[in-house]
């Protein structure tokens, strides 16, 4: 089965004003994009409906974040059924800047994937392994228990809805990108992983994307491995050449 090459871009706390954001649209809506990639872009929470409203219509615009209630006292937080209602249908979790920063731990992530799915979220689910514990050999380890959080919780549910995005700790804004051996090695062990605890089907369909330093210059070269299926992009996808990684397999 061939799946959908997939980029993402995660915009961060980024820019930090309403200016810039149109720039950085405007980029986008008048750039070349190769139309069997799907592209997502992932805004502060403050500007989604506006980027929604002034984006193309072949990009998507997704959330950085969403809480697992759907109302009620939790001050400061957005419910996956308020994105859903604003017209946002992606979600990225897990964030390992919201599991170091933000003290998320892989049951929450899990229990916030469970409900952003149940609202009719599709989440972009990161997972990934700090540079002590690549060194300690334990990347499959570390996967495999933020995964399978996930897996317990999400049961039968549409696992269509669920993009994985391998971003190496190490990796995620130092300007050190996995080499391409690393990251298929990684992904090709998540998708055996996902054989075994969810189907063969799932493992087969659900995309497995790769995040951490991306650039135009090393996206080609990476979107060639067979496991990859795609990118989620920090720093880059704030410059001209988040273009170019989004044509990465034209
Ligand atoms: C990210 O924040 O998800 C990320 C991959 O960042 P960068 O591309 O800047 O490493």
């Amino acid at each position: 089965m061939t799946r959908q090459f997939f980029v993402g871009g995660n915009f961060k706390l980024n820019p930090i004003t309403l200016d810039a954001k149109s720039s950085l649209i405007d980029g986008l809506n008048n750039a070349q994009l190769d139309p069997s990639t799907e592209a997502v872009i992932a805004p502060p929470a403050i500007y989604l409906i506006p980027v929604k409203q002034t984006l193309r219509k072949d990009i998507k615009v997704a959330a950085q974040n969403a809480y697992f209630k759907e109302s009620g006292a939790f001050t400061g937080e957005v419910s996956p059924k308020q994105l859903v209602d604003a017209g946002i249908p992606y979600v990225i979790l897990g964030h390992s800047e919201r599991r170091t920063l933000f003290h998320e731990d892989s049951a929450l992530v899990a229990t916030k994937t469970r409900a952003a799915i149940d609202a009719g979220l599709s989440v972009i689910f990161c997972i990934g392994e700090t540079l002590s514990q690549r060194e300690a050999n334990e990347t499959d380890k570390v996967c495999q228990e933020q995964l399978q959080a996930a897996v317990d919780i999400l049961k039968e549910a549409d696992w269509s809805k669920v993009v994985i995005a391998y971003e190496p700790v190490w990796a995620i804004g130092t300007g050190k990108v996995a080499t391409s051996a690393q990251a298929q090695e990684a992904h090709a062990d998540i998708r055996t992983f996902l054989g075994k605890a969810v189907s063969p089907a799932v493992a087969e369909s659900t995309r497995i994307i790769y995040g951490g330093s991306v650039t135009a210059s090393n996206c080609k070269e990476l979107a060639t491995q067979k496991d990859v299926d795609g990118f989620l992009v920090g720093g880059a996808s704030l410059k001209p050449e988040f273009v170019d990684i989004i044509n990465a397999r034209k």
